[in-house]
């Protein structure tokens, strides 16, 4: 048996298609949603990131705007530049890309956002709201692995699902999200006892801890749904030779150019689950899309208006 491949770029273009008719009806009150992004210094990936989210506003029809103070900002100078976007009304959502030079206090930055604009969900009352169930900005990452689940039909409301990895800003609240959409949750981490067994008893699998092709096959329920978070970089020919020993075309490619992208699972977990995401591929297209449509939701929440879409980025008990 050979899994369903659950492709992020298809529910991606699922999560577009609704956006799109979303911010059409917002325009034609009047209402152009509208993203900034802090951009602080020249990291290479931080510009690569900042420039996708800020090419999807233009994709989607949504206004950004790109500030990009030196990496020499202090972190007074950083807040005051917060405080000011905060103030923009025509601002709905303020994006500070991480990481922040070692200078500035990053926790002081992303709570001096103004929760009503915290489309990256890392404010502590995006997070209380998140765990009172109620309506309010969700982290792009999990709320992209909800979509995923429900996009792709998926039984989540009595199901067993297990989440690896406990981190702020996917294994919480990815817990919490499944949690209140009825699935009967485990949160295992790195002091977890006998891991394989617990995920075992998974109908849904979330892998998020960063630990390259470490889920293996025998792990995974025959049928079950896995989400791979992971996101690893490999360059050890050892461990690309574990994970592809029956895929010579990735191995090839992997020789070819020294590195590649892994998930945490071991992709002949493919042959027993029942639905897999591929990495790369699978979740991380969603975390941009999620990030627009939280934009798009603090710009109709800040108004009084009800949030259209999508329904996982508010808690399924509201
Ligand atoms: P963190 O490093 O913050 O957290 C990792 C978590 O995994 C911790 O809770 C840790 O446990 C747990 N863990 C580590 N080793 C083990 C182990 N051997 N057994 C069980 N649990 C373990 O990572 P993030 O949550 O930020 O990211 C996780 C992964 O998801 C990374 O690969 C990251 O690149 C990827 N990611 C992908 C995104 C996307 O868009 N696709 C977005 C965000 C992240 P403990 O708490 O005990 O230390």
């Amino acid at each position: 048996m050979s899994a369903r491949i659950l492709k992020g770029e298809e529910i991606r273009e699922q999560i577009y298609a609704d956006l799109r008719k979303d911010v059409a009806e917002l325009r034609q009150q009047g209402i152009i949603p509208g993203l900034a992004a802090v951009l602080v210094g020249n990291n290479p990936a931080s510009e690569m990131y900042v420039s996708s989210k800020v090419a999807a506003c233009a994709e989607l029809g949504l206004y950004s705007d790109k500030i990009t103070p030196p990496d020499t900002i202090t972190t007074e100078e950083l807040l005051a530049l917060v405080a000011q976007l905060n103030q923009r009304d025509e601002i709905d959502g303020i994006l500070v890309q991480l990481p922040l030079p070692k200078q500035v206090n990053s926790k002081r930055i992303l709570e001096a956002v103004d929760p009503a604009k915290d489309v990256d969900g890392f404010h502590p009352v995006s997070v209380g709201r998140l765990v009172a169930g109620q309506p309010g900005l969700v982290a792009c990452t999990p709320a992209g692995v909800m979509e995923i689940l429900r996009r792709s039909g998926t039984q989540i409301e009595g199901a067993n699902a297990v989440v690896m990895g406990r981190s702020d800003i996917v294994g919480k609240p990815m817990a919490l999200l499944l949690m209140h959409s009825h699935a009967t949750v485990t949160i295992c981490h790195s002091k977890t006892r006998d891991l394989p067994n617990v995920v075992r008893r998974a109908d849904i699998v979330i892998a998020a801890m960063g630990k390259p092709g470490m889920v293996q096959p025998d792990w995974i329920k025959p049928g079950a749904t896995v989400i791979d978070v992971g996101t690893n970089r490999i360059t050890d020919a050892t461990l690309a030779e574990k994970l592809f020993a029956n895929n010579p075309k990735r191995l090839e490619k992997f020789r070819e150019k020294g590195f590649t992208t892994v998930g945490d699972v071991h992709p002949d977990a493919a042959q027993v689950a029942g639905a897999i995401t591929p990495v790369p591929g699978g979740v991380g297209p969603l975390t941009i899309a999620m990030l627009m449509c939280n934009t798009v939701k603090a710009a109709r929440l800040r108004r009084g208006q009800a949030a259209a879409a999508p329904r996982s980025v508010v808690a399924a008990s509201t």
